[in-house]
């Protein structure tokens, strides 16, 4: 688990220019904690470009960006694309 977790530290820090190896093993921690995923199925999860941040605001990522509108991501709502219904979050639907 240990050697795991350093090679997963590792393998991340390459996606994290500049960053101490003690603040991605953090990032990482974070990530996993409450989870079920290995630190390495977790590395390969956070540098997935599909699982990049698109949008601060909304926290879509760029998997799930909707080529319909400029915005693209859930902060666009007059956009009647499918990916605003699918992942808007249900108490904004009213
Ligand atoms: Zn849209
Ligand atoms: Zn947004």
């Amino acid at each position: 688990m240990s050697n795991d977790l350093g090679r997963a530290t590792r393998e991340l820090m390459h996606h994290r220019p500049g960053k101490k190896y003690t603040e991605v093993r953090d990032e990482l921690l974070d990530w996993l904690d409450g989870r079920e995923e290995t630190p390495g199925e977790a590395v390969a999860i956070m540098t997935d470009p599909a699982n990049e941040i698109l949008c601060e605001d909304c926290g879509w990522t760029v998997g799930m960006v909707c080529p319909e509108c400029s915005k693209g991501c859930g902060c666009e709502t007059d956009c009647t694309g499918w990916r605003h219904r699918e992942y808007m979050h249900p108490d904004d639907l009213a």
